[in-house]
């Protein structure tokens, strides 16, 4: 534990719900390991409120804030400079407070790729990859596989104009090809047979348009990496049945560590902890 006096760095979480975040172990297991007097808390912000919570940023000291639901996408008009990824990604949840210039990152890009190619150890970038959902975390996911060299993607939404608009955005930036499917099942198990990685974006259980969940109808994932980005429970229906499948499985645990691990980075420049992280976050979420 810190012993906290006039010289304590804060830093913080800002959304709505907060207090379930892991954000403040995260990083206040890498302060105390790096032995940095430094402190991190969770505060309750609504999107209507940015304005003023950033200026408070400023105004207080704070070395730097993460935003997560539903500020990542509404802060960047109050900020002095934006990182590109975070602007490709039109989200930003890392701010940091360069002696009172507030300049916006996106992280979550980075932590998916340590999550893929680090901790789940996935190499196939010469594979399609079939995403499922094209929200603002399956942006992230989606540049973050171009980044890593992916050139083929297909994502399955509800709606098509939004997965549209990624597969532009990547086609335009990084020359990836893009197809666009329907949420369905029998679309997905067509995609799925010619796939080394499966991700599920969706904050669900994929489900068909009548509202079945429709994953029991899929087999034979054997050969087939599938990631879920969330992580409580630690194992959501869709992996359970990705696992009974026959596929290697992942949640998004190891993507929240190392986005939060890259955070820490820009707020501090000392290298993360990310094993000790991750296995905090772990023991805490299992
Ligand atoms: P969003 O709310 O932006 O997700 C929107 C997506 O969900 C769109 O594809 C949308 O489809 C689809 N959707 C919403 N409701 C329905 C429905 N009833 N039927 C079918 N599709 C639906 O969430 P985020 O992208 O911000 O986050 C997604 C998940 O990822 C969350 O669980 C979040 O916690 C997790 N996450 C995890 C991170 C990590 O570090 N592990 C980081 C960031 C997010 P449409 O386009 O048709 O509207």
């Amino acid at each position: 534990m810190i012993n906290i006096d006039g010289k304590t760095k804060l830093y913080a979480v800002l959304g709505s719900p907060i207090s379930h975040s892991l954000s403040p172990l995260l990083h206040n297991t890498a302060f105390e390991y790096l032995e940095l007097n430094s402190c991190y808390v969770a505060f309750q912000v609504e999107a209507k409120e940015m304005k003023e919570a950033l200026g408070a940023v400023k105004c207080l000291g704070i070395g730097g804030v993460n935003l997560t639901h539903p500020l990542k996408e509404v802060a960047q008009p109050y900020l002095d400079q934006i990182d590109e990824k975070a602007r490709l990604v039109g989200a930003v949840n890392t701010v940091v407070n360069r002696e009172g210039n507030l300049v916006g990152y996106n992280t979550d890009v980075e932590g998916f790729r340590w999550s893929l190619l680090e901790e789940a150890g996935w190499d196939r970038t010469d594979s399609p990859v079939v995403m499922i959902g094209a929200g603002g975390a399956a942006r992230a996911v989606a540049v973050s596989l171009a980044e890593t060299g992916v050139s083929s993607i297909k994502i399955h939404n509800r709606t098509s104009e939004n997965a549209t608009e990624i597969l532009d955005m990547l086609s335009q930036r990084y020359g990836v090809n893009g197809e666009v499917f329907p949420l369905e099942k029998d679309a997905l198990a067509a995609s799925i047979k010619n796939t080394s990685l499966l991700v599920n974006t969706l904050p669900m259980d994929p489900m068909d348009a009548d509202g079945k969940p429709f994953y029991k109808n899929l087999r034979h994932l054997e050969e087939t990496t599938v990631y879920d980005l969330r992580y409580s429970p630690p194992v959501p229906t869709f992996l359970d049945w990705a696992r009974q499948a026959g596929a290697r499985t992942f949640n998004g645990l190891g993507m929240l560590m190392a986005q939060a691990a890259e955070a820490l980075e820009y707020f501090t420049n000392r290298q993360a902890p990310r094993e000790l992280m991750l296995k905090k976050a772990r023991e805490y979420s299992e």
